[in-house]
């Protein structure tokens, strides 16, 4: 019978107990045990309670339930060899077979590394006596696979990912009642939201609220953003518009690459020999990561962790890690490390200010 853990990794995004639940339900259903990994690779460094089989029962009501439920952390001891040594050990000793990791870039990254050591590691942990050859015997190849929880939708490789939709919609639902007393008060509001490399959760809060303005790290305003701006909103103010909204993604900056703050912008809308608007600033925070997943998270999670199982079913020694991903409405399996790296890429790109091949990475058609 197999073993077949999964565990959440890196930043938390609405619709991760879809994922598990549906990881779970689906071992189940094929005559494998689940186990969930709790805390990320901070649970599978220390072993124990920490790595917990599961039952059907035990994932009722998930559905509806922000963040994740099995926890997540950040894990310094999991870049370090010796912690993914010992990692690899709680593996083995808990019989896992299988490993589906749904987290952001970061965490798919440290799932590469780990499976690419992964026979070097069962060899040292047999040379120092940790382990028997006896034991290692059955765990020769780690088969993994990667599904993508992220609130940026930021992924090379995948059109989006599991909690975008979800981050976006409570964004959108925040803009609505601030508008309420912005119009009210004929006020500006200066709205941040997060996105560091990736502006996607900025631009289409902007489009599904009819924002006035948006910064976002993909399109570093010119030297003359303070005019065009506010160019654009004295035009939709003469056309009777009460309020204003400018949404900041948090990477927001002008060609020069200096940071363009929330502040600043305020500055300019509030000043008294200019547009002299009563302006607010709202950083929305993390109320953008909490609440329950939106159905599209929830279907997709649902069906990606059903793939995700499929995939560790049906690989091969010879297969290459794959992610699931989700592109032009269907589920697919893709390779691992070219999302990775292409993600990695783009960032590189973004911060380098060349748009152009940052967009083509991120659409990337997987040629094969
Ligand atoms: P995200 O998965 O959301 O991008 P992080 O980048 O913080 O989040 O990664 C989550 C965890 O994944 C890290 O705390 C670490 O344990 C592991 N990890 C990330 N990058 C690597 C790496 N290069 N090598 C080994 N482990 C890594």
């Amino acid at each position: 019978k197999k073993k077949i853990a999964v565990m959440t990794s890196g930043g938390d995004s609405p619709g991760m107990n879809s994922v598990v639940r549906a990881v779970v339900r689906t071992a189940i259903h094929f005559g494998c045990d689940p186990y969930c990994v709790y805390d990320g690779y901070e649970g599978l460094v220390q072993g124990g309670h920490m790595i917990k089989r599961f039952h059907w029962q035990d994932v009722r009501n998930w559905l509806s339930q922000g963040g994740t439920l099995i926890g997540t952390q950040r894990c310094a001891s999991f870049f370090e060899r010796s912690g993914r040594m010992i990692a690899a050990k709680n593996m083995v000793l808990n019989g896992i077979d299988a490993l589906i990791i749904c987290g952001g870039d970061g965490s798919l990254t440290g799932a590469d590394k780990f499976r690419s050591e992964w026979p070097s590691l069962l060899q040292e942990l047999v040379a120092s006596n940790e382990l028997t050859e006896q034991q290692v015997a059955p765990y020769q190849h780690l088969n993994i696979v990667g599904m993508v929880g992220s609130i940026d939708n930021d992924m090379s490789g995948t059109d989006v990912t599991i909690g975008c939709y979800s981050a976006l919609d409570r964004i959108c639902q925040m803009v609505d009642y601030i508008e309420a007393t912005a119009t009210s008060h004929a006020r500006a509001f200066v709205i941040e939201v997060m996105g560091r490399h990736c502006g996607w959760l900025a631009l289409m809060a902007g489009v599904a609220t009819g924002a006035d303005f948006i910064f976002i790290p993909e399109k570093p305003r010119q030297d003359d953003w303070r005019e065009e701006m506010c160019n654009l909103v004295k035009c939709h103010r003469d056309l009777g518009k009460r309020k204003t909204i400018v949404i900041m993604a948090e990477g927001a900056h002008d060609r020069q690459g200096n940071k363009i703050s929330s502040e600043m912008v305020k500055d300019i809308l509030a000043d008294k020999d200019g547009l002299a608007l009563d302006t607010r600033i709202t950083t929305l925070g993390h109320v953008q990561r909490g609440g329950s997943a939106v159905a599209y998270d929830r279907v997709l999670g649902t069906l990606q962790g059903v793939e995700a199982v499929r995939a560790v079913l049906e690989a091969t020694p010879e297969t290459e890690t794959c992610f699931i991903a989700i592109t032009e409405n269907q589920i697919v399996r893709r390779p691992l490390m070219k999302a990775v790296l292409d993600t990695k890429e783009v960032a590189k790109a973004v911060r380098a200010q060349d748009f152009e091949r940052a967009m083509a990475l991120r659409d990337t058609e997987f040629a094969e």
